[in-house]
């Protein structure tokens, strides 16, 4: 896990940080969120989503983690050299829109493809996902998206469209090259 409090304090420090934050609880490498893909995966503090037997029950309260600034996202990718992907987990980033669509902008910026994993409704949600490339909704229902009786969607976008994909696994091979 990569330790965000070391970085937090040092970068405070920084009078040039003025860029919007998000809270993070951890920041760890990934390579499951996205079949074939290594990701580096930000779990944001806080949701209100109240699934019913919540995977994550430390993420729901909107008090507590990090607050991790665009500064610092720039001096993880650079030293972390190995995602090919920016991953969304958590809690839930929607409900931190405004610092969700700043790190977003600045992922593109940097080259990398954003995923959001949310318990949100993607079609609830589109204003927040123009610098996001796929999306996995639906509240958690105990069924994994892996699984083909899950209620979570998977949409992808390609040529500035969305596309519905019906199962999680093909994306392996969708966006595989
Ligand atoms: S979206 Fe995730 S963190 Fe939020 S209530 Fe559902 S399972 Fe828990």
């Amino acid at each position: 896990m990569i330790n965000i409090s070391n970085m937090s304090d040092n970068l405070s420090k920084n009078p040039n940080i003025l860029r919007k934050i998000v809270v993070i609880s951890n920041i760890n490498a990934g390579f499951i969120e996205i079949p074939g893909k290594i990701t580096l995966n930000l779990y944001v503090q806080g949701c209100k989503n109240n699934c019913k037997g919540c995977q994550n029950p430390d993420l729901l309260p909107f008090s507590g983690g990090k607050e991790v600034t665009e500064e610092h996202i720039k001096v993880i990718l650079k030293t972390k050299r190995l995602p090919e992907w920016i991953c969304w987990l958590g809690g839930d980033a929607t409900f931190q829109p405004e610092g969700f669509k700043a790190f977003n902008k600045l992922f593109h910026e940097l080259g990398y493809p954003v995923c959001l994993y949310t318990g949100q409704n993607f079609n609830d949600i589109q204003d927040l996902l123009n610098d996001v490339d796929l999306v996995i909704d639906g509240k958690w229902e105990g069924i994994p998206v892996t699984e083909e009786n899950t209620n979570q969607k998977v949409y992808l976008k390609k040529n500035n469209e969305w596309i519905n994909v019906k199962k999680f696994i093909d994306l392996k091979e969708i966006i595989g090259k």
